[in-house]
Formats: C-alpha cells, sequence, structure tokens
C-alpha cells in the first residue's frame, strides 16, 4: 500500500511521518516534490491513493489515468476542493477527503498582520532601516480602530478574523448568503454593494467557485471607497488581478494584500529566484509599494501543520479499512463546487 504525495516539502514531510507513526497507518508515503499535472501523473502508478494540496490538478483526464492506475483515493491536505472535478471523481468511484478545518485561527491572524503591514507600511519601513534610512515620509498610516471593515464570507476563518477586528474596535460588516448568528456578536450583515462602498477595508473569506470567480472585478473594485485596501488570503481566482492593477494605478484602490494569486499555480511553492518569472501580472503587483504579495503562506503554523497531517492519515485510514470518513466529500454529495448555489437571501 503506497500513497504518492505531490507537491510535498520537506516540512511536511516530517509531519506527515510522525503522524502516520502516531496513527499506526501501514501504507508509506512516497514524496514528490513536484505538483500533479499530466506530465507527473504515471509518479503514481503503483500508488493507492494520492495525497495532493492547492495547486495539484485533479480533472478528468488525470482522474481517469489515476483511476486505470487502480489508484483510488484522493487525499487532499487542504480544505478547498476546487482543484478536484468532483462529477468525475464520483462517477469512477474515487474516495475523496479533504481537511474541512486546520486552525482557522492561523489564516486570520495572517490577514491581520498583512493589513498591518501594509497600512502601517511595515515592509517599507523595514527595507528602510536596514538601509540606514530611517526618514518618516511616505510612511503614514491609519489607526484601525473606528474604521469599517468588510467581511466577504463569515465561515470558519471569516469569524475568527471578525472577532479579532472587534478587538481593534472596528466596525464590522459582512457579506454571506449563509448568515452565521455568531457574527452578529460583532457586526452588522449587508449586501455586497453596501460592503464595498463602506469599507475602508475589504477581506476576502469565501470560497471559489463558479460564482465567486472574480467577485472583485472592475464593477467592484469600482464601487469601493477611494483609498480603501483589500485582502485576499483565501483563493486567487476571487480577485481579477488585471482589473487591481488598473485600480492601483488610478489611484482608487488604496493597497492590495494577498497571500493567494489566480495564477499561482505556475509559481508558487518553488524556488524561481535565478529564473525569469514570466507572469507580467505578478511581477508588475511586486514593484508597486502599496501591494504586499506572499506565497500562499497563510496557514503556515505548526499548529495547522500538525492538524493537517493528522486528519489527512485518519483520512487515509478510513479509506484503507473501508470506514466511515467524516471528511468524504463523495458521500457529504459536496459536488460540484462550480455548480453550489447559494441559499435565498434577504439582500
Ligand atoms: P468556510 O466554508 O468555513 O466558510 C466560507 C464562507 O463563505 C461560508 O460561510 C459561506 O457561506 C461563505 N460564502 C459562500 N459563498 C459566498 C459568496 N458568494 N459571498 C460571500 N460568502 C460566501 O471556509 P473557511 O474555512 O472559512 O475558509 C475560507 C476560504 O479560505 C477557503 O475556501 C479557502 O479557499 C481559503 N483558505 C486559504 C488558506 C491560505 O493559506 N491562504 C488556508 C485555508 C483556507
Amino acid at each position: 500500500m503506497r500513497i504518492s504525495v505531490f507537491s510535498a516539502h520537506k516540512y511536511e514531510r516530517d509531519h506527515l511521518e510522525r503522524a502516520r507513526k502516531i496513527a499506526g497507518l501501514a501504507a508509506s508515503f512516497d514524496y514528490y516534490e513536484v505538483s500533479l499535472t499530466s506530465k507527473t501523473v504515471s509518479l503514481a502508478e503503483t500508488a493507492s491513493a494520492v495525497c495532493v494540496f492547492v495547486n495539484d490538478i485533479l480533472d478528468d483526464s488525470i482522474l481517469e489515468k489515476l483511476n486505470l492506475y487502480g489508484c483510488k483515493a484522493i487525499l487532499l491536505r487542504c480544505a478547498g476542493y476546487n482543484n478536484v472535478d468532483m462529477v468525475s471523481a464520483k462517477k469512477l468511484g474515487f474516495f475523496v477527503a479533504n481537511v474541512p478545518s486546520y486552525s482557522p485561527e492561523s489564516v486570520a491572524e495572517y490577514a491581520v498582520g498583512l493589513i498591518q503591514t501594509l497600512n502601517r507600511k511595515i515592509f517599507l519601513a523595514h527595507d528602510r532601516v536596514r538601509m540606514g534610512n530611517f526618514l518618516l515620509d511616505g510612511l503614514l498610516g491609519i489607526c484601525l480602530k473606528g474604521k469599517t471593515v468588510g467581511i466577504v464570507g463569515t465561515g470558519r476563518i471569516g469569524m475568527c478574523f471578525a472577532r479579532i477586528m472587534n478587538g481593534f474596535g472596528c466596525r464590522l460588516l459582512a457579506y454571506d448568503p449563509y448568515q452565521n448568528n455568531d457574527f452578529l456578536r460583532y457586526g452588522t450583515y449587508t449586501n455586497l454593494d453596501n460592503l464595498l462602498a463602506e469599507s475602508d477595508i475589504i477581506s476576502l473569506h469565501c470560497p471559489l467557485f463558479e460564482g465567486t470567480t472574480h467577485i472583485i472585478n472592475k464593477n467592484t473594485l469600482h464601487k469601493m471607497k477611494t483609498g480603501a485596501i483589500l485582502v485576499n488570503v483565501s483563493r486567487g481566482g476571487l480577485v481579477d488581478t488585471e482589473a487591481t492593477i488598473n485600480s492601483l494605478k488610478e489611484k482608487h484602490l488604496g493597497g492590495f494584500a494577498a497571500d493567494v494569486y489566480e495564477r499561482e499555480g505556475l509559481v508558487f511553492y518553488l524556488d524561481h529566484s535565478t529564473d525569469i518569472i514570466a507572469d507580467d501580472a505578478l511581477m508588475l503587483l511586486t514593484t508597486f509599494p502599496n501591494v504586499i504579495i506572499t506565497g500562499h503562506q497563510a496557514f503556515f503554523t505548526e499548529e495547522a501543520l500538525a492538524e493537517i497531517t493528522k486528519t489527512t492519515v485518519d483520512n487515509a485510514i478510513c479509506f484503507f479499512q473501508k470506514s466511515n470518513c467524516a471528511n468524504n466529500l463523495v458521500v457529504q454529495n459536496a459536488i460540484p463546487p462550480q455548480d453550489a448555489k447559494p441559499a435565498p437571501t434577504k439582500f
């Protein structure tokens, strides 16, 4: 029994091996740094399961290949499953399990870190001080107390984010087709247009599916306050990059902090420091003084890694023992996210 682990980095191997030993999983892991694509799928030829991350591709053709190899399980080391063709996976009889939650606090805390790094220009100040420049010109920020923060998606991460921003003394607005009564402790729900118009800071915490793709686009950017800050630690595809660049150039959007990027699969999690990166939009963004881009690391804490690897190993045990799995996306009929219809909302 072998499990092919794609997009495997050293920091995960140690955690996975520890979790495997603790849980007594008999199957062994084969680690591959490359991501799962049509070119690398043959690495799973002798595997019973693949273990994958956010940028591995599990479309119909790759699932067909895995099926031919007799590889029948997809163990996601993440919550999102927008990279899996769930219709095809169900049709082919795959076991697909995710890690629905792993330290949502880690992601929310990171979003707050990005906001203050951008708002208070800490990243610019750090560079200056290293060059012996202690001038304050250009480093002016705003105080968060009393500012309006718009939260798009009040699920696990959005709620942690709301709790922290409430602590800063911010006024909180939220938009979510499925409202969560717990949020009412911190703020009020409104429609997306109103949230965009009133917020000084907008933070995205909704999943990516067809209905949320480019939820931030030319039109919605136009509806934001001049000078507003946009934060995306959710999925890159929520934001239309070109429209965002234009809004920044027009000095309408005041700042952009993103831990995710819509074409990140070609660049993130690899060292390109001696390459020419061909993604012009990404490279342009890295030159703006009011933009911070990081490489999908909001989840990256000791606590989250321990939870991810433990749940992944538990999911693998369920697959091999053919026992019930609480995270089985096929049984949950969690398909297809692209067609997910939000519940009717009063807005
Ligand atoms: P969750 O499922 O608990 O919450 C998502 C919320 O979004 C739900 O309340 C849902 O009703 C809401 N939603 C759905 N459609 C919406 C829409 N059209 N507009 C507004 N809200 C909508 O998920 P979560 O655990 O809070 O995670 C949120 C997202 O964060 C994930 O989908 C994932 O993409 C991302 N994420 C990123 C990282 C990272 O390291 N950067 C780590 C974990 C998760």
